[in-house]
């Protein structure tokens, strides 16, 4: 995200000076919703969430990529077949969050629709629960039409949004983000938004969760994007003493993979703390001994906080 060319310009600013071949993106979309409830639904102490996108048994990068390169082969084939009889030279790229390309910009202009206030492109039928992918092409296409904001006064992911990160409408705080501090953030998580987590151990979904424009998104059937067993609401017990041989095993070829087990455990001690529920105080105390000083730390934090809460 950060890459930087030779003249210390940011790479993902301007696609003309990292790929100046390319005269068009392609973006596509595909719904990851399966038929499961959202985090708002669920309140069973005992459980943490992770986010909805990370369920599926593949990385979703994968998953993307093999969809997009299908695409890309339609494409060469048109190019190839009689209907195009003087063939233009076509170069061709594809990128599924990486690359030069802050995909949701060109979403928008691509009319799959609009950024909303938490930051996500909400597709008018669809809602937000979507994977972006783009195709660099170096033939020009004629543009589809952005989509119209279609937010209006709303401000529920705002109110919702538990550690304050929406700061304002479309302006995301990534620092105080749960998927940030569960996902990506190495260490200890800062004290002050701990409690803000609830019960999240990787990634949040609650302000895609309150978004209206959710309320009868499309779900998906695509065996691809099902849930591995065990993902949808899990037990935090289960997660806090997983060993390193079990994490492996579980999320191979996952994307919870990112938030390694030292962060996965860590993030569920403090689900725990969360929790209100005292019956994790043995787990807790255990995991106060850890070797790992995060989850540690993380440990005795949440076990004092279960117990001031039970005095
Ligand atoms: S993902 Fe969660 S923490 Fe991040 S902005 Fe949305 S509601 Fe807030
Ligand atoms: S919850 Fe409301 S303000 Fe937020 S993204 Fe959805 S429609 Fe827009």
């Amino acid at each position: 995200m950060e890459a930087r060319d030779e003249r210390g310009d940011l790479k993902r600013a301007s696609l003309s000076r990292s790929a100046p071949w390319a005269r068009s993106v392609v973006v596509c979309a595909i719904n990851y919703n399966t038929a499961h409830p959202y985090s708002t639904q669920f309140d069973d102490p005992n459980r943490g969430w992770i986010s909805r996108y990370a369920w599926s048994r593949e990385d979703y990068h994968d998953i993307v990529l093999r969809r997009l390169r299908q695409v890309e082969e339609v494409l060469q084939q048109t190019l190839r077949s009689d209907e195009c009889p003087r063939p233009p030279d076509l170069t061709t790229r594809c990128y599924v969050d990486t690359g030069p390309i802050v995909e949701r910009v060109f979403a928008k202009y691509a009319g799959i629709g609009w950024i909303g206030k938490n930051t996500c492109i909400i597709n008018q039928k669809k809602g937000s629960w979507l994977f972006l992918g783009v195709i660099l092409t170096s033939l020009e296409f004629t543009p589809d039409l952005p989509a119209p904001d279609r937010c209006g006064t709303c401000t529920r992911c705002i109110d919702a949004c538990p550690t304050h990160a929406i700061l304002a409408p479309y302006q995301l705080d990534s620092n105080k983000c749960i998927a940030y501090l569960t996902i990506e953030k190495r260490g200890s998580i800062p004290e002050e938004l701990r409690a803000g987590m609830g019960r999240h151990v990787f990634g949040c979904d609650i302000c895609q969760d309150v978004c209206p424009w959710n309320r009868k998104a499309s779900v998906s059937t695509e065996r691809d994007f099902q849930p591995r067993t065990g993902l949808v609401n899990p037990a935090l017990t289960w997660l806090a003493e997983m060993s390193a041989e079990e994490f492996r095993e579980t999320f191979r070829g996952s994307p919870i993979r990112r938030a390694k087990r030292s962060g996965l455990r860590r993030n569920a001690a403090i689900a725990m703390g969360n929790s209100g529920n005292p019956d994790f105080l043995p787990v807790l105390e255990k995991l106060n001994a850890d070797q790992d000083q995060s989850v540690a730390q993380s440990a005795r934090w949440a076990r004092d906080r279960l117990q001031k809460a039970s005095t």
